[in-house]
């Protein structure tokens, strides 16, 4: 079999979760965002996972991202969707019990008239100019607004502690929602370990459930093995890959491996400071990332693999974010729709 295996621990996904959660006072609840597939680890697994440990609420992205996490999850928990009431999109809330949070007046009249009394929710744009109502557009609607199920706002620069935009937005969020007896949101992963002024009453972590950055004590979350499928002794002077980019110094033993760009591998990560681990012993990538096919050095082994591994507790997505001048997120969310996904306690 030439499939790599994404191998995710979902006892890391708890503890951090946890970690996460210890860091808020007991009243204030932690939920757990799903969105993009779960950051491409699987929402379905991943919300099923978490509300078997009595996680109660959960964010997806879009509409059609909520039915997975539905089926998995039961029909207790909350469901967030962040783009609001989309037109068409009332079935799917309908039938899913899905919670809108709504961003402009205009979806908060396509609610009124597709909903009765179901569940919604509200979100403000504080100041990070993407998704949201402004307070002007908020303002109007305070009354009816105190029989929402949760308010929500969103920090552009959470992963900075020192930003000055925090602490603004934080006084615009409570400017606008002070005194209206409803549940309220701020704080993502970056803003949960902001501290206790961003916690208001739920946390809602996604990243940092992952492994990610900036969640700096968190536990790694996956480790990508990817089968060894030929290899070579290439000759001082011999080139390896696409356009002879890389050049034997000295005879090199060099493996090929079952996985490239197709499968979310950054090209640009051929830059000569990534490895490949046998183990725990680094192996150097070389030459340039194809689309099914990485070539590495492994002249230091004394065997060849069966696999080589490119993300581990050594090498993270957030190492590997840099080597590819991204963020990781971005790592997560790109990671393959070949690999075979197994998931591990332990
Ligand atoms: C993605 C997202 C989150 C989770 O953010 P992380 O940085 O992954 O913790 C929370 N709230 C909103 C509105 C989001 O878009």
């Amino acid at each position: 079999m030439s499939q790599a295996i994404l191998n995710i621990n979902t006892d890391a996904i708890f503890h951090n979760w946890r970690t996460l959660d210890e860091q808020s006072a007991n009243n204030v609840e932690t939920a757990a965002v799903v969105k993009a597939d779960g950051y491409g680890l699987d929402a379905g697994q991943i919300s099923g996972l978490l509300s078997k440990k009595n996680v109660r609420t959960f964010f997806v992205a879009i509409a059609e991202e909520g039915i997975a996490v539905r089926k998995a999850v039961g029909n207790t928990p909350d469901i967030f969707v962040f783009s609001g009431l989309m037109p068409n999109d009332a079935s799917i809330f309908h039938k899913y019990n899905l919670i809108p949070l709504l961003n402009s007046s205009e979806q908060f009249m396509r609610y009124k008239t597709e909903f009765n009394e179901a569940p919604f929710g509200i979100q403000l744009d504080t100041g990070m100019n993407r998704l949201g109502m402004e307070a002007e557009d908020f303002f109007p609607l305070r009354d009816k607004a105190s029989c929402a199920s949760l308010i929500i706002s969103h920090l552009a620069c959470a992963d900075e502690p020192a930003n000055a935009q925090n602490i603004k937005q934080l006084k615009t969020f409570c400017k606008i929602t002070n005194g209206l007896n409803v549940r309220r949101s701020l704080a993502a992963t970056g803003g949960t370990l902001l501290g206790p002024d961003y916690h208001f009453d739920m946390c809602r972590p996604g990243v940092g459930l992952y492994g990610g950055m900036p969640f700096k004590q968190a536990e790694p979350v996956v480790k990508l093995s990817i089968p060894v499928i030929q290899s070579r002794k290439v000759l001082a002077g011999e080139t390896v890959g696409y356009g002879g980019h890389w050049t034997a110094i000295n005879d090199t033993q060099v493996a090929t491996i079952a996985a490239g760009y197709a499968d979310g591998i950054i090209r640009a990560i051929g830059n000569g400071s990534v490895h490949l681990y046998a183990n725990n012993i680094p192996c150097p990538l070389i030459g340039r990332v194809s689309m099914d096919l990485i070539t590495v050095d492994i002249s230091r082994l004394d065997y060849v693999p069966n696999s080589l591994d490119l993300l581990n507790d050594l090498q993270t997505i957030d190492v590997l974010a840099e080597a590819a001048g991204t963020i990781g997120y971005e790592i997560l969310t790109s990671l393959g729709a070949r690999y075979v996904r197994k998931y591990i306690s332990g």
